[in-house]
């Protein structure tokens, strides 16, 4: 990788000084920063190409429209998707997931069962306990070994064996342990038993190379603002046969093809799951960050990720009063722990006093953290352009904070 200097001039957000300090920002898994191109390709959309899309016959229309659908076919491309017509525009990951949820959901049979992992976000947790509820569905979890967090994956086949699970559900990368999940083995099993896979992409699209066919998912979520693009834009990727099958989520303009007063037809996938206006500007922002992401190579973003993340937990693994969560080896960047006799928000707010942004709480992973047996973790994640010099800062400031309160 280029030395991250370069690309740290991409981020003008990262050269000021907070309290004082100059800004370390560990706060990546919530949202990543924007480079100066993406809140260009914002702006220009803005000052010379805003209209609104699909509908129009002039000539600022037909422009968005292009810029919208190049953004589709370069996320298509992107995580190789078969084409276009497998990427929906959502919100983000909580919005594709919960289209999954409700318009796979609704194919569904009562007493058919759908597995989760016990690490799932509660975007991917709460949507599929709701459709369970509703429709008398039953809900399994595939159980974590221990704090390192690796999946007991000798129950996977069992569980597929004598449940009728008919849907399985889960994280890529852990967002409070930083576990990085066997995706592709994982879809393998669920494959061979005839059992549909989602997978949770959110802390990993943007940091590693996605590639839905070698994965052998069904569908794939994840959101633009935690891999450089704009928040309100995200993605859900379905294998054309799924999209075909499966009913629309929200119902409104843009998605309808024909309507009169007792009946309507939908347009066929993707459009008829993007109901109303899209977020256009943020569509054609994600495209200006998947350039600049593919730009950098996500392999050596990959390689700095689990470089960085494992340096900053050997290190923070050294502190005393420190419970590491998550695996010793291969890790994502993504760092958590406990501090015994330190709640996690004296911490971050000590750090935050030295310019250091973490960020303290249950990281919605509320169930997976009471099966660990602790109420909150302090959070550091980290992403290209942190430096190794910014963790030994953190560490200093560490070090000084735990001395302040023992
Ligand atoms: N899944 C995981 C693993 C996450 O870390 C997050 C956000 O932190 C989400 C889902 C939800 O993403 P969003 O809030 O962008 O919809």
């Amino acid at each position: 990788m280029e030395p991250i200097e370069t690309f740290r001039k991409d981020f003008p957000i990262l050269s000021q000084r907070v309290n004082g300090y100059p800004l370390v920002y560990f706060d990546n898994a919530a949202t990543t920063q924007k480079p100066r191109q993406v809140i260009d390709a914002l702006s220009n959309f803005f000052l010379s190409s805003n209209a609104n899309v699909h509908r129009g016959l002039h000539e600022l229309s037909n422009r968005a429209t292009e810029l919208l659908e190049e953004s589709r076919q370069k996320i298509a491309h992107f995580i190789h998707a078969q084409g276009p017509e497998e990427i929906v525009f959502t919100k983000g990951t909580t919005e594709s997931l919960n289209l999954v949820a409700s318009s796979l959901g609704s194919l569904l049979k009562p007493a058919e069962g759908i597995l989760l992992t016990e690490m799932e976000h509660h975007s991917n947790l709460i949507p599929w306990q709701q459709l369970a509820k509703q429709r008398g569905l039953r809900l399994f979890y595939l159980p974590i070994k221990d704090k390192e967090g690796g999946l007991q994956m000798e129950k996977l086949e069992e569980i597929f064996t004598h449940n009728r699970i008919a849907v399985f559900s889960f994280t890529h990368v852990s967002n409070t342990l930083g576990v990085i999940n066997p995706v592709e083995s994982l879809c393998s099993i669920a494959r061979k038993h005839g059992v549909i896979s989602v997978v949770d992409a959110a802390q990993s699209a943007g940091h590693r190379l996605i590639d839905v066919q070698k994965i052998g998912c069904d569908f794939l979520a994840f959101s633009g603002h935690k891999m450089c693009g704009p928040t309100g834009i995200g993605v859900l990727y379905g294998k054309k046969e799924w999209l075909e099958k499966i009913p629309p989520y929200q119902f409104g303009g843009n998605m309808v093809l024909e309507a009169d007063f007792s009946d309507s037809r939908w347009k066929d996938p993707p459009h008829k799951f993007e109901a109303g206006t899209l977020p256009i500007a943020e569509a054609i922002g994600l495209k200006a960050a998947i350039d600049y992401l593919c730009q950098i190579g996500l392999d050596k973003i990959a390689l700095h990720d689990e470089q960085i993340g494992s340096y900053a937990y050997s290190k923070i693994s050294s502190l005393p009063c420190i419970i590491p969560l998550g695996p010793k080896g291969r890790r994502a960047g993504i760092v958590s722990f406990s501090i015994k006799g330190l709640h996690p928000h004296d911490f971050i707010s000590f750090c935050d006093r030295y310019g250091i942004a973490l960020r303290g709480g249950h990281h919605c992973n509320k169930p997976l953290l009471s099966k660990l047996g602790i109420d909150s973790t302090v959070r550091a994640s980290f992403y290209f352009y942190n430096t190794q010099n910014e963790v030994d800062q953190f560490m200093e400031i560490a070090e000084k904070c735990l001395r302040f309160f023992k």
